[in-house]
């Protein structure tokens, strides 16, 4: 038997990762419109209800089309460098057309894109509850005592850094989360406080407990988000 389900599933068995309810269903922790196929193996999965998981995945879809849009520079279908992004504003025209609305001149008339902040800070949010469940076996229920988002290019050069830093390793792990199993193995040598890589490019996610419990997600190579819980 693999250890991990051993240990880690058994626990968090009986929550949805998102809102604490009775799960009946199961999640993909990123939702896969943040990945391209082929998809890699062994995506984390996560226990969820369906209620959460309706309400999440149009605010996802959402994210990853903005995020594409921004990034190519146009709402237009044939732009866009993921093939998944441009079928979804090909086949909803009305998500193409409310991006498009959001892009207004600044200041200094250059044209900004606005995105949705309350849509971003919600798939967010929900991004990091379920790396923080599936990685230290911790439900985080509870609303996080801050949100940061900003695209890494606008960022300080030292702030990168430090984002992007693997952070030093103050604790152990709780016996019997992921974390703690993956710190047992040898072989692997990746701990709870290194950067996971799960697409190039695409999504990576940093989970530490160095100080307080956050999470750090870099999606697209551009967006560099921070969740914190005390
Ligand atoms: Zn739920």
């Amino acid at each position: 038997m693999d250890p991990r389900q051993l240990f880690a599933d058994s626990r968090m068995s009986g929550f949805c990762v998102y809102c604490g309810g009775p799960p009946d269903t199961r999640d993909h922790v990123p939702s896969r419109v943040l990945l391209d196929e082929p998809f890699p193996d062994n995506l984390p999965i996560v226990e969820c209800c369906t209620d959460c998981n309706r309400a999440f995945s149009l605010h996802e879809e959402y994210v990853a089309c903005f995020l594409s849009c921004v990034i190519s520079g146009s709402t237009d279908p044939e732009q866009q460098p993921r093939p998944k992004i441009a079928r979804i504003l090909r086949d909803s025209p009305a998500i193409a057309a409310r991006i498009q609305s959001t892009l207004l001149p600044s200041d200094s008339n250059e044209l900004v894109w606005s995105p949705e902040l309350d849509r971003f800070q919600t798939v967010i949010v929900k991004l990091a509850r379920g790396h923080i469940a599936y990685e230290l076996s911790l439900p985080r229920i509870e609303e996080p005592i801050s949100v940061q988002m900003m695209p890494i290019a606008l960022m300080p050069q030292d702030s990168v850094a430090t984002f992007l830093s693997d952070q030093p390793t103050h604790l152990w792990p709780e016996i019997g989360s992921r974390a703690f199993i993956r710190a047992c193995k040898t072989f692997d040598s990746q701990s709870v406080d290194s950067w996971r890589v799960v697409q190039p490019g695409g999504y990576q996610y940093l989970v530490s407990q160095s100080d307080g419990d956050f999470v750090r997600l870099l999606i697209a190579d551009y967006l560099a988000c921070e969740v914190c819980w005390d």
